[in-house]
């Protein structure tokens, strides 16, 4: 790791450019998701990236050993100041890239990196309004990054997420929400199991419906800022929805994950 200068970069660092990131932790997130944190060459700065803000991602470079790349974007799901960069990555079984980040990287390995990148689908400090985040499957990623730099500010404002996942052990960072709901008054909770609940849980695994959807986004009323992030369809259907019910189209940030088969998640009702 001696090649690997902290300070160098520091004052360099161009989100345009790729940099080196240093792999120093790896574990399974879910049995087909990994969650990956790296160190870029600045990690005694603070922030690790200029500018980052909760929301945004970074582009992965791939380079094969015959000079084929292949980039892919993942959101970030840290935005502490100083700390490590994070990534969750959910495991396409015919994918080119995920399988490699989920099962093929290792600690000690590194990835080419650049950004951070995105300036909409972003949650900042100074924005006063109750949050709704709307997640399905991976597209939790951003959204936790906004839900920890919440908690991180203290921020009065309250943030509701409902989360939409196929199965219990397909969720994401369980624990920590699960804490959070418990601990923080300014933060609230609400799953969609698609294919199966657990035991004794009060609603049929399903895919989300527009009942669903309006009994969880409700509370906070219509001048919520909501964010959507997951699989195309769902996304699609989960701001459509929210537009026929009255929302204003203004106060309604998405970000697709690509794919047409409605993701992790499962999807949602209305979707292909
Ligand atoms: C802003 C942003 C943030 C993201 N954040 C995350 C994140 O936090 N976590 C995460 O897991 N993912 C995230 N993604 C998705 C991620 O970028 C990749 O798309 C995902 O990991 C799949 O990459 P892959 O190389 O494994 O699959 P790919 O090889 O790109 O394949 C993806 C799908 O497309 C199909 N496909 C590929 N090539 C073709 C073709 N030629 N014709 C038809 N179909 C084809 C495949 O069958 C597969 O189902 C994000 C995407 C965006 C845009």
């Amino acid at each position: 790791m001696s090649d690997f200068p902290a300070s160098a970069a520091r004052s360099t660092w161009n989100a345009s450019d790729w940099h080196d990131a240093l792999v120093v932790e790896a574990y399974a997130e879910t049995p087909t998701a990994r969650t990956i944190q790296m160190r870029p060459p600045a990690s005694t700065a603070l922030p690790p990236l200029p500018g980052l803000v909760a929301g945004q991602h970074i582009d992965v470079r791939l380079t094969a050993p015959d000079g084929y790349t292949a980039v892919r974007s993942y959101s970030l799901a840290s935005a502490a100041p100083g700390g490590l960069l994070e990534i969750t990555v959910e495991e396409l079984d015919d994918g080119e890239v995920s399988p490699y980040l989920v099962r093929g990287l290792d600690v000690g390995d590194r990835l080419e990196i650049r950004g951070p990148i995105g300036g909409w689908f972003v949650w900042r400090e100074e924005e006063p309004a109750p949050v709704h985040l709307i997640a399905g499957g991976s597209g939790i990623v951003p959204l936790m990054a906004m839900i920890r730099a919440h908690e991180a500010a203290a921020h009065p404002a309250p943030f509701r997420l409902l989360y939409s996942v196929r199965s219990p052990e397909m969720v994401y960072y369980r624990a920590e929400l699960e804490e959070l709901t418990r601990v923080s008054p300014r933060f609230d909770l609400d799953w969609v199991y698609t294919r199966r609940a657990p035991s004794g849980w009060p609603h049929a695994p399903g895919r989300l419906d527009v009942t669903r959807l309006a009994a969880s986004v409700q509370p906070l009323g219509n001048d919520a800022l909501t964010f959507v992030c997951g699989a195309t369809p769902f996304v699609e259907f989960v701001a459509d929805a929210l537009v026929r019910a009255g929302r204003d189209p203004a106060r309604i940030r998405t970000e697709r994950y690509g794919g047409a088969d409605g993701g992790t998640d499962g999807g949602a009702e209305g979707a292909a």
